[in-house]
This record gives C-alpha cells, sequence and structure tokens, in this order.
C-alpha cells in the first residue's frame, strides 16, 4: 500500500520535448515503484501540439488542471512550423501564459557544474570545478509584463518602442523572502542584484531587500549591479552561492550561468508560487528549448529533464534524498564516460536519448 498519492500533469510540448518527456516518465515510474509515494501522470499538451489541436497556445482546461495537480512538469516548445502566426498565439505565449496564470513568481536555475564535464565549459577548470550557483529570477513582473507598453507611431516614418519597468513592494518582498529562505538552507550568502544606480525601480527593490534582510540576520547579504554581476560571473563565479534578481536581468544572468556549466542540455528549472493552504503551485522545465534542429533523431540530451525531475521531489514532495540520488547517478554515468552528443568528446561513448534513460533506470536499481 502507498502510503501518499500525487498527481503530476505532464505538459511535453514540441520538438525534443516529447522525447526527453518520455524519459522522465521513466524515471518518475521508478520513483513510484521504489518509494513509498505513488505519482499519478496526467498528460496535456501546450505550444505547437496544443495549437495543432485547439488553435491556440494553452488550453483554460489544461491551465485549471495546472493548478489543481500537484507539481506540472514541462517540455519545451515552439518550432518554425509555428514561427509565421501571429504573436498573440505563438507557442511561447502558451508557456507566458502557464507560468502567469499559476503566478509562478520564483523562478529557480541553479548551476551545477558536474566536475566529468569539466572540459566542455568554455571557462577555465580551476574556475568552475564543483561550481553549484542558485540563480533566483523574479519571473512574473518587471518590464517582460510591465504597462504601459507597445509600438506606437511619432511622425510618417517614425515609431517609438516601450516597455515599462515596474516593481511594487510586494512583488520584491515575496522574492526576496523565497530568496533569503533558499540561502538559509544553503550556504548562508545573498547576493541582490539591481542596477539601483539609474533605475528607480531597483532602486526599490534593493531597499525592500534590505527591509526583508532584518528579519535574516544569519544570511550574508550584498548587492551587485547587474554589469559587474555578467562580468563576476565569467571572472569568478564561485564567489556566488545565490543570486536573487529582476525578471530581465534574471533571464540574461542564467543563460551567462549556464555557459559555465557546458551546455544547455544539462541545465533545469523550478519555478514556484505562493504557499496556499499549505500547497505552493508548482512548475519544472528544462531551461532549454525545444531544439527543433535535432528533434526526432533520438540525440537530445535528457539530463536536465532528469534534473528538473529531482528539483520536483526536492521542491514539490519533500523527497530531497532522491533528488540527491538522481544526481550523484547522473554523476557515475558521466564519470564512466556515457555521454549524448552535446556533451561528448572523442573518447566518449556516445548513447542516445533512449538509451541514457534505460541507462539511468539500470544504474538507479543498482545503486538503490
Ligand atoms: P534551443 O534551446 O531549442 O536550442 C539551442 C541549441 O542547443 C540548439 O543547437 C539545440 O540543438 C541545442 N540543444 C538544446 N537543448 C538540447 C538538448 N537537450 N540536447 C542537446 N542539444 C540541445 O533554443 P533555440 O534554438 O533558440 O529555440 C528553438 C525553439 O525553442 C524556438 O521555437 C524557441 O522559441 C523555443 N524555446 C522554447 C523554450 C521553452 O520551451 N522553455 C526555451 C527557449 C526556446
Amino acid at each position: 500500500m502507498k502510503q501518499k498519492d500525487y498527481e503530476i500533469l505532464l505538459l511535453p510540448g514540441d520538438g525534443i520535448g516529447k522525447e526527453i518527456s518520455e524519459q522522465a516518465v521513466k524515471l518518475i515510474d521508478w520513483i513510484t515503484e521504489y518509494t513509498s509515494t505513488n505519482f499519478k501522470i496526467i498528460r496535456g499538451l501546450i505550444g505547437g501540439a496544443s495549437i495543432d489541436k485547439y488553435g491556440e497556445p494553452i488550453t483554460e482546461e489544461i491551465i485549471q488542471i495546472a493548478k489543481k495537480v500537484d507539481a506540472v512538469l514541462l517540455g519545451a516548445v515552439g518550432g518554425e512550423k509555428w514561427d509565421s502566426l501571429n504573436f498573440e498565439i505563438r507557442p511561447e505565449r502558451g508557456l507566458l501564459k502557464i507560468r502567469k496564470e499559476m503566478d509562478l513568481f520564483a523562478n529557480f536555475r541553479p548551476a551545477i557544474v558536474f566536475n566529468s564535464l569539466i572540459n566542455s565549459s568554455t571557462l577555465k577548470p580551476e574556475i568552475i570545478d564543483s561550481l553549484d550557483l542558485m540563480i533566483l529570477r523574479e519571473l512574473t513582473s518587471g518590464i517582460y509584463f510591465g504597462e504601459p507598453r507597445g509600438i506606437v507611431d511619432i511622425s510618417n516614418d517614425s515609431k517609438r518602442g516601450f516597455n515599462t519597468l515596474s516593481y511594487t513592494t510586494e512583488e520584491i518582498k515575496r522574492i526576496a523572502i523565497v530568496a533569503f529562505e533558499t540561502a538559509k538552507k544553503r550556504s548562508g550568502k545573498l547576493c541582490s542584484v539591481d542596477k539601483a544606480n539609474v533605475l528607480e525601480s531597483t532602486i526599490l527593490w534593493r531597499d525592500v531587500v534590505i527591509q526583508t534582510s532584518k528579519k535574516y540576520p544569519e544570511v550574508e547579504l550584498s548587492h551587485m549591479y547587474v554589469d559587474n554581476a555578467a562580468m563576476q560571473l565569467v571572472r569568478n563565479p564561485k564567489q556566488f552561492d545565490v543570486i536573487v534578481t529582476t525578471n530581465m536581468f534574471g533571464d540574461i544572468l542564467s543563460d551567462c550561468a549556464s555557459m559555465l556549466t557546458g551546455s544547455l542540455g544539462m541545465l533545469p528549472s523550478a519555478s514556484l508560487g505562493e504557499m496556499k493552504d499549505n500547497k505552493r503551485l508548482a512548475l519544472y522545465e528544462p531551461v532549454h528549448g525545444s531544439a527543433p534542429d535535432i528533434a526526432g533523431k533520438n540525440i537530445a540530451n535528457p539530463i536536465a529533464m532528469f534534473l528538473s525531475v529531482g528539483m520536483m521531489m526536492d521542491y514539490s514532495f519533500d523527497l530531497p534524498e532522491m533528488n540527491n540520488l538522481i544526481k550523484n547517478t547522473i554523476d557515475n554515468i558521466l564519470k564512466k564516460g556515457f555521454r549524448s552528443r552535446d556533451i561528448a568528446d572523442k573518447s566518449d561513448k556516445i548513447l542516445g536519448t533512449q538509451e541514457i534513460g534505460d541507462l539511468l533506470i539500470s544504474e538507479l536499481e543498482r545503486v538503490k
């Protein structure tokens, strides 16, 4: 008899999203067999797959299911087939809509370097070995959502494009709390990144972060301007442990941090909402896109997806030991020289997406 029952909404999306999702199903089924927890997978459509069937990138029904289940796992969306569609019904709008509707304001993007892959990075090994940092990005406000926005005519041959960077005290406070709580559980160091020398909205950001810090005397808080932070991430990334920042700065800095680890195919993410009635809405997804250039060829790297499942076990189901088991087993596989094509050197044993999924399960069976 299983002691707990949870529901996971799986939205494979498009391109390699479908291939890596099938590998995630193997992993989740294995976890169900191995633990006293029953994970039931409900499948749905998002992105181009949803446009093809329903004419919109996400349906209201899927959004309602996403709000009810215990966690959402997403592959990736997008592809050339839908690139010519009107902006409002493109696959990526499905992603923005589900994040906004679920109010997923806290986006965790860890950058972890597996030492067996140290040569995949463009940086020197000593700069990145054993790197383990967490970028926490505000996800539902800031310049990507601020109003007014638009493109207007100034004259017959000239236009003006504009967006609004805006944050309220409440929006900053809730992400700051998550950041301090995260830092507390890790090394106790938090760096808040802003541009408070020129942008009023981030002057408020800094003020609210400082106010919030008074409740967390055990966390050492520092502040950095975003231009310096980008430079420091490449110069000496190990000076950071947890970074908290705005939506756009987090978007850019986390992509920069992703290259520290060598491949986009290795990076998971978690997006969390507010705790309500003892439950936090959550969506987990790899950082990469649908990679149309390699879709359907069984060569996509499923590791970012496996690590996303690991984060889900830790953050949504309070199974941090399962997250560690997944990470350690992936590390073992890499140490034995097994790789997907994107992270392989000449001497490595190259495996396809499905074969890496099978190997993960057989290694988990072996070490359990
Ligand atoms: P991408 O991340 O899909 O691919 C960039 C490059 O990295 C490609 O060469 C690709 O082959 C490679 N790559 C990505 N993931 C990989 C993996 N798991 N294994 C091996 N190689 C991998 O970014 P893109 O090419 O700019 O975008 C393609 C489509 O994905 C676009 O439609 C874009 O809008 C969409 N997109 C979706 C998301 C998302 O769903 N979260 C994120 C980014 C881009």
